[in-house]
């Protein structure tokens, strides 16, 4: 299919130009101003940017297994509307995507019915138990991408010394869900002010603080790569700091909801608010906004958590952790964040995609002749309002309901394929 754009802005290496962008067998094949080519399909872009399509390297699709909460098809779908063309898709499935079948049943479904590309993330040890290295060369040899026990964390430092040494043996990046349980313990919230006014048990920023400082000092002597998951804390960018300054091969992310909220929004005890790591404070917040701008945090990942009503819908300590994120995390954080020129739109952009390709090498991620077409096209102007009713993935436990924020996401081509549009 070839389909060309017209009239729209398009971002490239940092900059936005107003030119045309032709595609030819699922590649960009041209970018001029006026260009009148021959195409199936021409999309008039007037007041939009064309994107680099967003690249996920955190997201729980909940298939097989839990698919009353999302499955392939919803959870792709929902990528889609948020602008991201690849997702990375967690093994903490049902059962655990710890074996090469599981991994080509994702693969096969996604190619067959995604709206969006999964790469497949294996579990770190077998069954996520932390007891047991998994078969990760074989699941390698499958095309898996990363190994992680993510919502899990290996507890035993020997046990996690033989699995990065195990996985720097085949170069395999090893992805951190950074908790120490006996610190952790019950806790619901951050350890702090708002856990002793609402009396919810708090978890201890040191509880994840204990395990990047473990692990990026295993990681350098396994000689592994470490990418450290939602990074939420101050002292815990200082450690990251201090292991690339040594040049160690660390990489970090961080959600959109620890750039934008804090603490503070746990005291209505909505349950959309409980997360692993839970919302810290003001200071941590700032720190994370900054570590990103300075490039000390490699990118930004959803970390997509769909869960079902009737299970957020409950007490707050028995409500399960985690928010869904594709839908919402361009938007909030243009508005939060870009509009007041506290973040340049290209940290925002480029964080989305080229620089959470490069932490696993990922393709895709920029706008060039010959990338393959992986794009979006966004309304800056426009603005998205988020509803349970708008919401495309099949759960709908997201912080930011009957909220509006500025840019919407009019359409998402993947391999030059429109998979998503909302055009008025
Ligand atoms: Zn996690």
């Amino acid at each position: 299919m070839k389909v060309l754009i017209k009239n729209a802005e398009i971002y490239q290496n940092g900059k936005i130009e107003k030119q045309d962008l032709y595609i030819e067998r699922k590649r960009i094949a041209k970018i001029a101003k006026e260009l009148n080519l021959k195409a199936d399909k021409v999309i008039d872009a007037a007041g939009c940017v064309v994107f680099p399509g967003f690249i996920d390297l955190h997201a729980h699709l909940r298939d097989p297994g839990q698919t009353y909460k999302e499955d392939i098809v919803t959870g792709t779908l929902s990528a889609a509307k948020g602008g991201f063309t690849a997702v990375c898709a967690m093994p903490n499935t049902q059962p655990v995507t710890d074996n090469i079948a599981s991994v080509e049943y994702i693969q096969l479904r996604a190619k067959e019915h995604g709206f969006a590309r999964v790469y497949v993330i294996g579990a770190l040890t077998k069954g996520s138990m932390g007891e047991e290295i998994s078969e990760m060369a074989t699941m390698k040899s499958g095309g898996i991408v990363a190994v992680s026990d993510d919502g899990k964390c290996v507890q035993n430092a020997r046990l996690m010394l033989s699995c990065l040494r195990y996985a720097a043996n085949f170069d395999i990046p090893v992805i951190i869900h950074p908790e120490d349980y006996a610190l952790a313990g019950k806790g619901q919230i951050n350890s702090g002010k708002v856990s002793t006014q609402t009396g919810l048990p708090g978890i201890s920023s040191l509880a994840e603080e204990v395990i990047i400082a473990r692990d990026i000092m295993l990681a350098e002597s396994a000689g592994a790569r470490l990418h450290i998951a939602h990074i939420s804390t101050a002292a815990a960018l200082e450690l990251v700091q201090a292991a690339k300054q040594k040049g160690l091969p660390i990489t970090c992310e961080v959600t959109p909801h620890h750039l934008v909220l804090t603490e503070d929004a746990c005291l209505g005890f909505d349950t959309n608010t409980k997360m692993k790591p839970p919302l810290r404070t003001e200071a941590d917040r700032k720190a994370c906004v900054e570590a990103l701008k300075s490039g000390l945090i490699d990118c930004i990942a959803t970390d997509h958590a769909p869960h079902a009503d009737f299970e957020k819908e409950r007490e707050f300590d028995l409500a399960p952790f985690g928010i869904i994120g594709f839908e919402t995390a361009f938007s909030v954080l243009y508005d939060e964040l870009v509009l007041p020129g506290i973040l340049p739109l290209n940290t925002l952009v480029d964080s989305l995609s080229i620089r959470a390709a490069k932490v696993l090498d990922l393709p895709g991620g920029e706008i060039r002749p010959g990338a393959v077409a992986d794009i979006n096209i966004i309304d800056l102007n426009a603005k998205t309002y988020f509803d349970k009713d708008s919401i495309l993935s099949k759960s709908k436990n997201s912080p930011w309901l009957e909220r509006a924020f500025q840019a919407k996401v009019r359409y998402t081509l993947v391999g030059g394929n429109i998979n998503y549009q909302d055009t008025p």
